[in-house]
């Protein structure tokens, strides 16, 4: 294509919980570029930011797209009426569209991007960012949505993963999702180790299919373009689709756990790791969750493991003295809890020995002995021997020096799954060919 220009188009925030999903509106946007002969230079990218905000709606996620085309102002002006007409506004979307025409991203763009991985940016902020870099914005409501545009189009991969999205014809939207979870666990056998996080074999759930309104049937996770083709083949349902696309993603790989918090970071809703010490023997409390504290740089930090992430018997196994590096997000103080990190891994550096006394043993009636008082040594009920100190124990300890993720289930999208562990995917030539997208015949 000569004379063609190259443009990227970010855009976030156009769903509700009632309603709608970005990707919905990229399979849309997508969709319409391909009929006017736009060159793909990418996958569309999926890319997640801090799952810590409050703000949003699932898995704070964002799109970008990058195209070669020769007629960018049509298509912006085009673009712009998608986000109108596919965003909720109504239920609380607040639609962001940030264009920018250059093949190279600068580095500014991606900086950007990667605070908002795991720090709570201002939205004035991100309007700042667009007016001191002369970008093109489009939004509605707060433009709250123009953080992820502008993040999605900065995002630099350093490892990445594929989601192939299908989506429902208009029809079925909000109704009850039927498929055979017997085939989403064959699906998961056949295409292990390229596919993950489809189907909880311990809990026997299916784990692709989402539970809203939102127009996705199902999204499977995997690392080749093939291997995600061929899962849907193994699919089964009685629901006809819509059609499907695939994203390239930063989920599975952690990307908002790289930051090692300081005590400046360890701000409300920001995502990090730190190191610390165990300062005190974990509490289990009402609906059993573990609390704990560590010591780290001479500061004391609450850490708090949520049952359904299945960690709680690994967080009740620590003792004073062990030292852990853990990752998770900060919650706010409020007035019945302090600033509580809230546990997404546990790292087990060095595990202390547990070392109790005990009262001796009786050797000839093996029964505990009964203290005789203060510095009195002590007695065994039955046989009446006395013996002068306690003795001492040594328990094992139930956990090793190893890491702790918590189960599938309770995985959030960036979560590094077992199967990803030590895996950093790094070359994926895109070609216009591949069935990354598609719109299903009737
Ligand atoms: P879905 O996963 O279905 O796309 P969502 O969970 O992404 O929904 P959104 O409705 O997109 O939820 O809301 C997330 C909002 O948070 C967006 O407006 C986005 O721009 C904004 N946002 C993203 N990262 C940050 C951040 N680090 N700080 C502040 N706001 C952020």
């Amino acid at each position: 294509m000569d004379s063609a220009s190259i443009l990227n188009i970010g855009f976030d925030d156009t769903d509700s919980p009632k309603g709608m999903c970005t990707t919905f509106l990229a399979y849309k946007i997508v969709d319409y570029l391909k009929k006017q002969d736009s060159e793909f230079l990418d996958f569309p990218r999926l890319i997640r930011f801090n799952p810590n905000i409050p703000w949003k709606t699932r898995g704070n996620g964002a799109v970008s797209l990058k195209i070669r085309t020769k007629n960018p102002s049509k298509i912006k002006n085009k673009i712009k009426n998608f986000v109108s007409r596919y965003s909720d506004t109504q239920n609380g979307a607040n639609p962001g569209l940030v264009f920018y025409e250059n093949k190279i991203i600068p580095s500014y763009f991606t900086e950007f991007s990667e605070l908002a991985l795991w720090q709570l940016i201002n939205r004035n902020e991100a309007k700042k960012f667009a007016q001191k870099n002369d970008l093109e914005i489009f939004y509605k409501g707060n433009g709250q949505g123009l953080i992820g545009a502008i993040g999605a189009i900065g995002y630099q991969f350093y490892d990445y993963t594929l989601e192939l999205l299908s989506y429902r014809r208009p029809s079925k939207f909000g109704k009850e999702r039927k498929i055979s979870s017997e085939s989403v666990k064959t699906m998961q056998q056949k295409t292990f180790p390229y596919t993950f996080n489809s189907f909880d074999s311990k809990k026997s759930r299916v784990l692709i299919t989402p539970h809203g309104p939102d127009p996705v049937f199902y999204g499977i996770r995997g690392e080749k373009v093939d291997s995600l083709l061929s899962a849907t083949k193994i699919l089964e349902t009685d629901e006809k689709l819509a059609g499907h696309m695939i994203f390239k993603s930063n989920q599975g790989t952690d990307d908002h756990l790289k930051n090692t918090f300081t005590k400046s970071t360890m701000k409300p809703y920001s995502s990090g790791i730190i190191t610390g010490t165990l300062s005190y023997t974990p509490k289990i409390k009402k609906g059993g969750h573990v609390f704990f504290s560590i010591k780290c740089n001479g500061d004391e930090l609450q850490c708090a493991v949520y049952k359904p992430t299945g960690l709680s018997s690994i967080a009740l196994a620590l003792i004073p003295g062990d030292t852990i590096r853990v990752g998770g997000g900060i919650r706010k103080a409020s007035k019945i809890h302090p600033r509580i990190l809230n546990l997404e891994f546990i790292d087990i550096i060095d595990l202390k020995r547990n070392i109790v006394k005990s009262n001796p043993l009786c050797k000839k009636c093996n029964k505990k002995m009964k203290s005789k008082g203060q510095n009195q040594g002590y007695q065994c009920i039955k046989c009446g021997k006395v013996s002068k100190n306690k003795i001492v124990l040594e328990i094992p300890r139930k956990i090793k020096q190893q890491l702790y993720i918590p189960d599938v289930s309770a995985h959030r999208h960036l979560s590094r799954p077992l199967t990803r562990l030590g895996k950093i995917n790094q070359k994926l030539k895109f070609d216009e060919s591949f069935s990354w997208f598609c719109v299903y015949e009737n």
